[in-house]
Order: C-alpha cells, then structure tokens, then sequence
C-alpha cells in the first residue's frame, strides 16, 4: 500500500464532502441497545461485534484525522491512527463480521446508519486494495467476463438448452421456449449466475411461470447477471461499470421493462443504488421477479393449485429486498395464496434476522466459519416454526440457507418463489393461447 492510498483512504472521512457521513460519524451515544440487533453478535456474545464497535472503529479513525481534540489529544477522544493493527480490525469486522443487513440501524436509538459507516469504512479499504481476496476476485470475474462465476458463453447456451426441455416437458408443449437475445420483448429477464451454474431448475421454474402467464420476454447472452458484488466491496466505479451494462442490455434489445431474478443485494445495486452510481434516472420500469408473480396472480394471468404444496412453509426475508429495499408484503401475496400452511418466522419481515450470507459473505471463504456461527440465529428460527419447506426469493440467501440446513440438521427443503410457484402452477393451454392472441409476442 502507499502513501498515497492510505491518505485517500484518510479523505474519504473529510468532513468538508458529505453532511449526511458528518452527521453518522459524530452521533453515537454508545448506549448499546443495537448490541442484540446484529446476528455476529448474538451468535457469539463477543462484544468486539456489536455494530457500536463497527461504527466506532471508522469515527475513530475519522476524529484522529479531522477533529481538533482528535489531532492533539487523540486519547482523550478514542482517536486511532489508521496503521497496520486498525486496518486489520476494520477488514476483520467490516467485512468478516458484517453482512450490511442493516438491522442495527432500524434500531439505533437516535437513528445512527451503521451501515453506512461500515459501508463508508469498506471503501476506505479498497481505496488501499485491501478488499479480501476472494470477493475481488468475484467482481473482477463480473469485470472481465460479464458475469461473476465467469460463465463461458457456450456453457450457459448449452444450460439454456437442457432447461428449455425440461420446460417443454413440464408443460407438454413442444413449442415451448426459452428466448434468447430477442429484441422487442415486453420484458429483459436477468439471472443470478449461481441459476446457470448450480441451480439451473430455478431458470425453468421461472420459464415457466413467464409461459403460463402467455409473456413475452427474453434473456440475454452479452448481459444477464443481476449480481453486484461491487456493491458490497466498496468500488463505486466497478459498481457503475456492472450496472451500466444491464442499462445498456436494455437498449441493445429495446425491452420495454427490466424484471430481475431472485436475488436481495442485486436488486438493490441495481433498481436503488444505479441511478446514483450512474447519476441518471431510469427510462424504463424496474422491478424483482417476486413483484411480477405477484402482479401475475392478481391479474389473474397464472392460477396456483392450492391442494398442490401441504407441507407446513415459512418464509426467509432477504435483508437487501425487504428491510432495505421495501419489497415486504408482495412475497406473502404470493404464498397466502396458494400454501395452506404457511408460518412467519419471528421476527420477520423489516424485522428478520440476516441468514449471515449477504454483504459478500458467502464469497469471502476465509469468514466461513463466522458466517455458519452467524447461521445459527437463522437456524433456531427456522426450527422454531416447525416448517418443512423454506422460501427466500434470493440465490444468495439460497446457499446460505442450504449450508445451514446441512451444517445445523434442519431437514428442511430450501426453495425459491420461483420454484415453489412453478410446482402449483396450473397450465392451461387454452387459456394461453388467449393471452397470448390479446398480447401477441413480438
Ligand atoms: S449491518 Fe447487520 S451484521 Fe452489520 S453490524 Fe449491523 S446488524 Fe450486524
Ligand atoms: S444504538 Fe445507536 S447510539 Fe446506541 S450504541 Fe448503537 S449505534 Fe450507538
């Protein structure tokens, strides 16, 4: 690291730039009700991972370098220096103890955004290049390649293939399709990579959704990854970079509207965070794929078989579509619908605990450890509602959700919207064909 980048590091904290990082930087109390917010913390007990702590760290480092007491009289203050032993505690809790759920901020007593400041610290250490490893590597892979498993383009055709069977068998309908690249749809569809590469039933669960509803949609093949892990490691460019592409995929195939795949973080990068990135506001509407089923079953264009799925389900909130996004009621919609048994965890909704995956946390393989201890507060709510099926309309918190199935012997089933939408639908050809003659596809 140079000098250079640790005193750029040191001027992101300038009070001269931002009133809103001033005001979070210099608010806090220290009164330690938002300790039992935050899932590191409950899980392990160890005060060092109280958002508090988090937050001190960076105005620590702030009143060492831009307050007069903090200059002269840095120990009367609490003021660090930023040195080799507090850049170590900030990669150590800002990124391997923080999944930027923002739990602790919806209960800050007077209202401090800790996660901003965990954000804002974030981005001091990649001003320094010190972004763990592993989650570089995962947004240069986005960087480079276009989507951030480096998915070789013939390998997703080929997925795309396999999955368009599965479709027209599912459906018994040999026409059946997955399109690809085709300009003038109504809607762009994107995916989570992880669909691709691990989970491509998730891509013909959601196929099929898109044919019972007689749609008129595509993917791409130049840009179809929802991800932004930029988001989480604190490059802003890099983050402008990945999101201007999907803008620019929307032009490329004139699509009138954008429906991004389950995915919590992705949608937020992408439909509350690119405008200001890219410092332009949206031509065309934006909205998840939980919001389009729902809009699906409300029109009445999919009908769900309510004798279909008996198990007792619950339902997991991704934080970044549901407490930070305001996506909370149309997931319930959803399900209330057509699952007789359906449970809400406790707490739940804005409320819900982190499942421990998100902030790049299930890319940073050296927190692997943290990251299952976190799990177990979502484990144990799991386990209190009894149920046998749970639904996140997110890849990332899929995979969590699975390790801790495994790590913590819940015998449940983890599924998407997607998924369990898909396994109730009721395809009526007839009707279709209707639709589709009232909106033809282009
Ligand atoms: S954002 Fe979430 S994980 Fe991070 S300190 Fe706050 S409660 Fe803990
Ligand atoms: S609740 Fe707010 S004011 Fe109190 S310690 Fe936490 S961040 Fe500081």
């Amino acid at each position: 690291m140079t000098n250079d980048q640790l005193q750029h590091a040191i001027d992101l904290l300038r009070p001269s730039g931002d009133s809103r990082l001033l005001t979070h930087l210099n608010s806090c109390v220290h009164c330690g009700l938002c300790a039992e917010s935050c899932l590191f913390y409950l899980a392990t007990g160890d005060e060092r991972l109280t958002p508090a702590r988090k937050a001190d760290l960076v105005s620590s480092i702030y009143r060492r370098y831009h307050s007069v007491t903090g200059k002269l009289l840095p120990w009367l203050v609490g003021a660090r220096e930023l040195n080799s032993e507090s850049i170590d505690e900030m990669v150590e809790l800002l990124f391997g103890s923080c999944t930027l759920c923002g739990r602790c901020t919806m209960h800050c007593s007077i209202g401090v955004d800790v996660t901003f400041l965990v954000q804002t610290g974030r981005k001091m250490l990649s001003e320094m290049g010190l972004v763990p490893a592993t989650l570089q590597a995962t947004v240069q892979a986005a960087v480079e390649t276009g989507n951030n498993m480096a998915i070789p383009v013939e390998d997703y055709r080929d997925t795309l293939q396999w999955m368009e069977e599965e479709l027209t068998d599912e459906v018994g309908d040999p026409e059946a399709r997955i399109p690809l690249d085709k300009p003038g749809r109504k809607i762009l569809y994107t995916l989570n990579p992880r669909e691709p590469k691990f989970f491509p039933l998730s891509i013909s669960a959601m196929a099929k959704i898109f044919y019972a509803a007689g749609e008129s949609w595509t993917l791409s093949t130049r840009m179809y990854d929802v991800t932004n892990y930029a988001y989480f490691s604190g490059n802003d460019g890099e983050a402008a970079l990945i999101a201007d592409r999907l803008w620019s995929e929307m032009k490329n195939l004139q699509a009138e509207q954008l429906v991004l795949a389950e995915c919590g973080h992705g949608t937020r990068a992408f439909r509350w965070e690119s405008p200001n990135y890219l410092e332009r506001s949206f031509p065309f509407p934006v909205m998840s794929s939980v919001e389009y089923i729902a809009g699906c079953i409300r029109e009445g264009r999919i009908r769900l078989d309510p004798e279909k799925i008996r198990e007792r389900v619950t339902l997991h909130d991704p934080c970044n579509l549901v407490r930070n996004g305001g996506v909370v009621r149309e997931q319930r919609y959803i399900l209330q619908s057509f699952v007789p048994d359906f449970v809400e965890m406790t707490p739940s909704g804005i409320d819900n605990h982190c499942c421990g995956g998100g902030g790049g946390m299930l890319s940073m393989s050296e927190y692997n450890e943290w990251r299952m201890k976190a799990g177990s507060v979502k484990a144990e709510q799991i386990r209190r509602t009894g149920a046998s099926i749970v639904v996140t309309p997110c890849h990332n918190c899929v995979d969590q959700l699975i390790q801790i199935n495994a790590f913590y012997k819940l015998g449940v089933r983890i599924l998407t919207m997607a998924e369990i939408v898909a396994d109730a639908l009721i395809i009526e050809h007839e009707t279709r064909i209707a639709k589709q003659s009232r909106a033809p596809l282009k």
